[in-house]
């Protein structure tokens, strides 16, 4: 049997976010009305989603040597995601610096600080560890582009399926594109890393082909409120999204490809983990923040199932 854990190579981060009713203009102190520390980053954001789907889960990433990486390793542990595999080096830990006015507007600038430490040696060592307990890996790109690259090569050749959410978009070269086996972009990922501007299904489509044409198996491109396309040389399938009202869409392509992710190492098979992934994505844009945000099995679960009854798309 494959083992049904999922290891995540990537980033993690202190979000420090100060709320204010309006942002301050250049030079300007405004007086705030909070703060929160919360856990970050696009890697841990994963781990969490896919530990909440229920998917042993292990985290291969840097945290610095500083107060800030016993918050982020409390939270990790708390969600249920191992961090056997995360490394504290003598640097501070990863931060964004998030500020959001009344409106819901925000800036951020993310300083990847330990994230940049993280190198090809210990992601050979980490995969080496996991090899024999997760069978899905998840990559993202706020780690150095050569590492993610990397990664990709030694977890698919050590037999794991990779997933890449290309995210914050960045040029790859030609030559990582044949060890993914999933990428999920969202619409502007997908148009950066193509050139095709993806506006609706017929032009996610043509994105999928540029992707499918380098040697990924399976381009599924995120539509945010219009669901998602999937596409393989096989077959080309939209998935309409789960209905919800949303709030604050922040973290739904992480929770997306953690659900997702964790629902191929339990081994069902593609549109399940497709449906699962769109569940988790639409969940999660029911409440507001990131991690807090990201929905457990049972949630997931339920919005499945309701939908299947209405529409006979059970699996
Ligand atoms: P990202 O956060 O990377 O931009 P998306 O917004 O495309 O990713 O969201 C990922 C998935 O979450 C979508 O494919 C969809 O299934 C679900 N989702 C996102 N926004 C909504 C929404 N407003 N309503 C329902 N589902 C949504």
């Amino acid at each position: 049997m494959r083992p049904q854990g999922v290891a995540v190579v990537g980033s993690v981060t202190v979000d420090v976010t100060a709320f204010s009713r309006r942002l301050p203009r250049r030079g300007e102190t405004v007086l705030g009305d909070d703060v929160t520390l919360v856990l970050g980053g696009k890697g841990a954001n994963q781990a969490v989603a896919a530990a909440r789907a229920g998917a042993p889960t292990w985290l291969v990433g840097c945290v610095g040597d500083d107060p800030f990486r016993e918050i982020v390793l409390s939270a990790l542990r708390s969600q249920g995601v191992a961090s056997s595999e995360i490394r504290s080096v003598g640097n501070r830990t990863g931060v964004a610096h998030i500020r959001v006015d009344a409106s819901g507007e925000n800036d951020i600038v993310m300083t990847p600080l330990a994230n940049s430490d993280l190198s090809t040696d210990m992601v050979d060592e980490s995969i080496r560890a996991v090899r024999d307990k997760a069978s899905v890996l998840l990559l993202q790109l706020e780690i150095r582009t050569e590492v993610a690259c990397h990664a990709a090569e030694a977890a698919a050749r050590a037999g794991l399926t990779v997933v890449l959410d290309p995210a914050p978009a960045q040029p790859l070269p030609d030559r990582v594109w044949p060890y993914v086996a999933v990428v999920t972009p969202n619409e502007s990922e997908a148009g950066a890393l193509t050139g095709v501007e993806v506006v609706d299904v017929e032009s996610a489509e043509r994105a999928a082909a540029w992707f499918l044409d380098r040697g990924v198996r399976h381009a599924l491109i995120t539509l945010g409120a219009a669901g998602a396309l999937s596409v393989t040389p096989e077959r080309t399938r939209h998935f309409p999204a789960y209905p919800v009202d949303p709030v604050d869409t922040t973290a739904a392509g992480d929770a997306f490809t953690g659900a997702f992710g964790a629902a191929l190492a339990a081994g069902l098979d593609t549109d399940t983990a497709i449906r699962r992934g769109m569940a988790a994505g639409a969940l999660a844009t029911t409440l507001p923040g990131a991690s807090p945000s990201l929905p457990d099995r049972k949630a997931v679960d339920e919005l499945v199932d309701r939908h299947a009854i209405v529409d006979g798309s059970a699996p």
